[in-house]
């Protein structure tokens, strides 16, 4: 039976590696939506590659250049916010949740309200909306299937077992682009360096947040949102390989890896073919090749972020829309050469502790426009915070 299935951000590194696999089996999807913003040549392509019915691109100024490569199809074609809730309403089967930042938040909450599936690779829904996010899955009977590596192999690990006999959770990280740079060279690190990847190839900005671990602390909160580990339960260590992505201990001293190529083609597969598996083409790993692996513990002083994600989880309410916007606006300011790659951290902490020294980040009840209202305001104290 072949299943309707939609893309946003498909034009990026995940949604790149998802259309791999479904234009492996062709006759097995129905698709019905791909989004993009810039990419508009690869998302016509795409488009037309996979028979979609319709193709949006979130850069209203580019519709004309969506509707000429897409003329004479018979795909539709949209443009702008609104136009991707619009898709988002289209229903599916399973949908991946791929757009960078938090404008995949919405649509992602809108595929949950018609109680669809959703692959989730847009961590900053967890990290600026978890509560909520959580929430309206289990108000509207809708499934969401993790897509990080780390979380998929938690989840993964996790099939069949007790929560009760679970200890701890154990994310790695790879360390990034400057895990061996002495601490104090990291303050004149340039763009082009932060955005090499030792291990993954994936878009620039979770590259850079890997580099700063800005990522690892965003999957901590993650990690506490989707599967409801308290902070002390969950832990980070430095793997530099990048094999082992997640570990659960339980409280007989067992502990469970999650083993697999550096490859996010594998974690997609997972919820595409969940509660199944299905053939991935990925590398199949050689032990004896592999040799060795490798683990060190993350030192506080190269990756400040992870401090601060305990504080973010500690003081709860909206800190994680604060964190996640303050995070964002933070690197938008370092890729334009306004900062300095030490001085994200800064700002991140600086946005947080204004915002709950004035008491913003506990509101009572939270809702998609408490999100956009504490979003909004920490952008605006990021910029100040830069700017004076
Ligand atoms: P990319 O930057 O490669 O792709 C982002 C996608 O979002 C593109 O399709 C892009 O369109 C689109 N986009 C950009 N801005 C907007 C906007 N304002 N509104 C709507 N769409 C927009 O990102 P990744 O694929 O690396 O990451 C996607 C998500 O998955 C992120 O949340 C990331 O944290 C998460 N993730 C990624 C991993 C990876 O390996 N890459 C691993 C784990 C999680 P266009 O390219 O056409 O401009
Ligand atoms: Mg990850």
């Amino acid at each position: 039976m072949t299943r309707r299935v939609s893309i946003f951000g498909a034009t990026g590194s995940i949604g790149q590696s998802t259309l791999d696999l479904i234009k492996r089996a062709p006759d097995d999807y129905d698709v019905v939506a791909l989004t993009g913003h810039s990419n508009i040549d690869a998302l016509a392509r795409d488009a037309i590659a996979v028979g979609a019915d319709i193709a949006v691109t979130a850069d209203e100024t580019r519709l004309t250049d969506l509707r000429a490569a897409l003329a004479g199809t018979g795909i539709e074609s949209a443009a702008g916010h609104a136009a991707i809730l619009e898709a988002a309403d289209r229903p599916t089967d399973w949908a991946m949740s791929a757009i960078i930042g938090v404008a995949g938040f919405e649509p992602g909450l809108r595929i949950l309200r018609h109680g669809g599936t959703l692959a989730l690779a847009n961590k900053e829904s967890l990290v600026a909306g978890g509560p909520l996010l959580m929430r309206t899955a289990r108000e509207y009977g809708a499934t969401i299937l993790p897509v990080d590596s780390e979380h998929s192999a938690i989840f993964q690990s996790l099939v069949g077992e007790d929560m009760n006999a679970v200890e701890r959770v154990i994310i790695t990280a790879s360390g990034g682009a400057f895990r061996d740079r002495p601490v104090a060279d990291l303050a004149h690190v340039s763009v082009a360096e932060a955005s090499k990847h030792p291990n993954w190839d994936m878009g620039q900005r979770i590259t850079i947040d890997s580099a700063s671990m800005f990522n690892k602390a965003m999957e901590v909160i993650e990690t506490k949102e989707f599967f409801g580990f308290t902070p002390d339960e969950i832990e980070v260590i430095v793997h530099p390989q990048s094999l082992i992505h997640a570990m659960i201990g339980f409280v007989d001293g067992g502990i469970m890896a999650h083993v697999g190529p550096a490859d996010m083609r594998h974690a997609i597969g997972y919820a595409l073919f969940w509660p199944d598996r299905g053939h991935v083409p990925v590398e199949r790993l050689d032990f004896a090749k592999i040799a060795t692996l490798d683990f060190r513990a993350p030192c506080h002083d190269r990756y400040p972020a992870l401090r601060i994600a305990q504080s973010v989880m500690e003081t709860g309410g909206h800190a994680g829309a604060a964190f996640n916007a303050a995070k964002e606006r933070a690197l938008d300011r370092f890729i334009a050469g306004d900062i300095g790659f030490m001085q994200m951290g800064d700002i991140v902490d600086g946005v947080v502790e204004r915002l709950s020294s004035s008491n913003s980040l506990n509101i009572a009840e939270m809702t998609l426009d408490t999100i956009k209202d504490i979003d909004t305001r920490a952008r605006r104290i990021a910029d100040e915070i830069v700017d004076t």
